[in-house]
């Protein structure tokens, strides 16, 4: 178990690092901004929508590891899918980190997992989620900005 904790803390430090996806997305039919006051996170996230497809998924701003892991690692799973399947992985995502998903079975789950341990730190879950919660409101929820509060 401690071997894969280690291995779950080096893909976050790494995509906390060297982030995927950062920077501006030229051709964006949307975005939203996120702010996470307990931590001083912030991002804006850029989506390019095609009909009910996300093609592609941008962020920028600043954070702590976990934020910017969980920006990275979400808009590499996310990208080229629909809406309905980002709202299945939402779900997903939020269970695992708030500690109430089975783990589960199919392979961008795998990435995800990484964020199981997150749930043993409920102040870090909204560093986890917030990213997320910015993408739903790019999506179109009603909501042009997220807090955490
Ligand atoms: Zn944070």
């Amino acid at each position: 178990m401690n071997d894969l904790r280690e291995l779950y803390q080096e893909v976050i430090l790494d995509h906390g690092r060297r982030p995927r996806n950062f920077g501006p997305l030229p051709d964006a039919t949307a975005h939203a901004d996120g702010n996470n006051p307990l931590c001083g996170d912030r991002l804006t996230v850029h989506v390019k929508q095609d009909g009910e497809t996300i093609e592609r998924i941008g962020f920028e701003g600043a954070g702590c590891a976990i934020c910017m892991a969980s920006a990275s690692i979400m808009t590499e799973t996310l990208s080229g899918r629909t809406r309905q399947e980002c709202d299945r992985k939402f779900e997903h995502f939020h269970s695992l980190v708030t500690g109430c998903a089975d783990l589960a079975a199919d392979d961008d789950d795998e990435k995800l997992q990484v964020f199981a341990g997150v749930s043993e730190y409920p102040m870090r879950v909204k560093c986890a989620t917030l990213a997320w919660h910015t993408l739903r409101a790019a999506l179109g929820s009603g909501e042009d900005e997220v807090s955490t509060e």
